[in-house]
């Protein structure tokens, strides 16, 4: 039975890799993420995740023409998510499937649906609201800024979140039942604030370039093929670190809350 979802997992990662919505390190990341999540939270943890890529990599090739900034070299649109990428969205998650082998309990299945949930909340909200006619508002400098840029926030993206959020948390109870509705509305809650959590760090310590072609702020670090200069962030705090971050403070969110509150 064990050896189904092994070559299940396998042929996901290399269909994933042919259809360029991984890259073919990101594949083999992807291919252990899988394997780890499906020893310690069964099958059910395989469909979550499942959920979290297939949902994303399509909202990422969905209108891509019209979201893919021209001038940029971004390697999730052309190639694919890498491995960093993987890790950034799914490292949190094996983190807690490293928990339940270590030491069994039900609250690291709590914290990786709530991972999880973040992790979709985040990438549902970046790839639906860029598309939001009117123009975000950043949370830091307290004015509309360019569309994309992490750090701001629109009512299309925060519907997309909560979205996001809540298709995660309403499968785990379809996945795992019975399961107490505190619970259901603690994954989605904190998926949810760990998502606001990303907009957060994006806005306060994540890396801005400006591009001096076409006088725009920018994450990319070429821009118009050429390079950008730095014009605010700490070096470390790259899109990776930030949604990393946030998976984590999604999953402690609902990991204290269980513990502290519900247990
Ligand atoms: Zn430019």
């Amino acid at each position: 039975m064990d050896a189904i979802f092994f070559i299940g997992i396998l042929s996901l990662c290399i269909v994933s890799i042919q259809n360029k919505m991984l890259t073919p390190d990101g594949g083999i990341a992807a291919f252990f993420t899988g394997l780890f999540i499906f020893l310690s939270f069964q099958w059910q943890g395989l469909v979550i995740l499942g959920l979290f890529f297939l949902t994303s990599s399509l909202l990422t090739k969905w209108k891509k023409n019209v979201k893919r900034d021209p001038d940029a070299v971004n390697s999730e649109y052309v190639k694919g998510r890498n491995a960093r990428q993987v890790f950034a969205n799914g490292g949190t998650a094996s983190l807690a499937a490293a928990g339940q082998l270590i030491h069994p309990d039900p609250v690291w299945f709590i914290m990786y649906a709530a991972a999880f949930a973040t992790a979709t909340a985040d990438t549902w909200a970046s790839e639906i609201g860029v598309l939001s006619k009117r123009r975000p508002f950043h949370l830091k400098e307290w004015r509309k800024v360019e569309r994309g840029l992490s750090g701001a926030v629109s009512t299309l993206g925060t519907f997309a979140a909560i979205l996001g959020a809540s298709v995660i948390g309403l499968s785990y109870q379809l996945l795992y039942e019975p399961v107490a509705l505190t619970i259901i509305i603690t994954i989605i809650t904190a998926g949810f604030l760990g998502n606001f959590a990303d907009t957060l760090i994006g806005a306060w310590l994540e890396q801005k370039f400006y591009c001096s072609i076409c006088k725009r702020e920018t994450e990319e670090i070429v821009h118009c093929h050429s390079k950008t200069v730095k014009i605010f962030g700490y070096s470390w705090a790259t899109n990776n670190f930030v949604n990393f971050s946030a998976t984590i403070v999604g999953a402690l969110i609902a990991g204290g809350t269980y513990i502290w509150i519900i247990k």
